[in-house]
């Protein structure tokens, strides 16, 4: 299971590079994040439900079932919108209000 990052959308606000566990996420000379050791990624998904611009996806692959969906979130204020792409161009959203998580 791996990230991708779409470098148009990433806007350098490097909050990925901050919660990523295992340090995998950089920014590169242009101030776009990019993935160091995409094999060392262990799809934890903190970085994706970081960035409020849905610039980096969670690739669901078959063993779970997600047939090489993708996930990622954007967000305004406390709503967190999580989006489903799947290969054959339909999608699902999920949106949570960050104050009642704990309900979820
Ligand atoms: S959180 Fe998103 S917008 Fe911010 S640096 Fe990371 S990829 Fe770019
Ligand atoms: S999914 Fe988790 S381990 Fe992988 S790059 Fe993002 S924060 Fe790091």
């Amino acid at each position: 299971m791996s990230i991708a990052i779409n470098q148009n959308k990433c806007v350098g606000c490097t909050m990925c590079t901050c919660v990523c566990p295992g340090t995998l996420l950089e920014m590169n000379d242009q101030n776009k994040a990019y993935i160091q050791y995409p094999k060392d990624c262990w799809g934890c998904a903190s970085c994706v439900k970081e960035c409020k611009f849905g610039a980096i996806s969670l690739y669901l692959g078959a063993d779970i079932g997600g047939r090489g969906s993708h996930l990622s979130t954007t967000s305004n204020g406390d709503l967190v919108t999580w989006s489903i792409a799947n290969p054959y161009g339909k999608s699902k959203e999920i949106v949570i209000d960050r104050k009642e998580s704990n309900r979820y």
